[in-house]
């Protein structure tokens, strides 16, 4: 008997497969940044004398924001077209939200105690302005309604019930840049931002980490003006934790904010 083809055999049983390594996908990792906070900037009541330098101070410092508009306003004029069309232009920056046709024309408490005609109000403003998303901001009022949370004063609640049954998320704000009767600036952009910093600090805000900035248009028509906009904006920036956002990145909102 030849052993050679034996020894062959005998060698065939032993020969193991070569193992087969698992091809695992790369992904690259976002790195989240687990301190980070997030700030909403949001400027109502436009477009006013004051919008463009928004827009302007806003992409020059590459931060989000949003632009709570008021129908009536966008319709009167070509320059006020222009404006909201510059807003809807840079989609990366900028959203665009309801915030009422006729911002009650002054007249808070009827407008509130009539919920079904402020309702249509609304609706009239969502054909005019025709936003991307289901936000609205009720004039001159801080109520909230979004699935992390409600907080809405006596008077509006009938109008934020019937505008939750409408689809529609209504966003408050967590702090204000007041502006005087000449529809100027009250506090320092150094006031501003330190209470940025302070209401995260204690957690003063209606969603933990989140805080939405109420601002003007109106506010910063002037340069002096604006450059205290960006002041404030550079003063959150030197803090790398803080992200700015749009509302539409705002937790907790109904269909995803569309
Ligand atoms: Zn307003």
């Amino acid at each position: 008997m030849h052993i050679a083809p034996f020894l062959y055999l005998l060698a065939q049983l032993f020969v193991l497969e070569p193992p087969k390594t698992a091809i695992v996908p790369i992904v690259p990792k976002v790195v989240e940044d687990s301190l980070a906070k997030y700030v909403y900037l949001s400027f109502d009541d436009g477009p006013l004398p004051g919008t463009s330098n928004c827009i302007d101070v806003c992409t020059e410092l590459n931060v989000e924001a949003t632009f709570f508009e008021i129908a009536m306003h966008q319709s009167r004029s070509k320059y006020a077209k222009s404006l909201y069309n510059r807003i809807l232009e840079n989609e990366t920056l900028f959203t665009l939200s309801n915030h009422s046709y006729s911002h009650t024309y002054g007249k808070y408490k009827e407008f509130y105690h009539r919920p079904d005609t402020a309702l249509v109000d609304f609706l009239l403003a969502k054909n005019i302005l025709k936003p991307t998303n289901n936000l609205v901001r009720l004039p001159g009022n801080n109520a909230w309604n979004t699935l992390n949370g409600k907080r809405t004063s006596a008077l509006v609640r009938p109008l934020v019930k019937k505008l939750d049954s409408a689809g529609f998320n209504v966003m408050g704000w967590d702090l204000e840049w007041h502006f005087d009767k000449r529809g100027k600036p009250v506090q320092s952009a150094a006031y501003v931002a330190s209470m940025v910093d302070t209401l995260f600090k204690y957690n003063q805000t209606m969603v933990k980490n989140h805080l939405v900035i109420l601002m003007h248009d109106q506010m910063y028509r002037t340069s002096t003006d604006s450059a205290k906009l960006a002041e404030m904006i550079g003063l959150l920036k030197q803090n790398p934790h803080y992200q700015f956002r749009k509302l539409t990145a705002y937790p907790g909102l109904k269909n995803g904010g569309r």
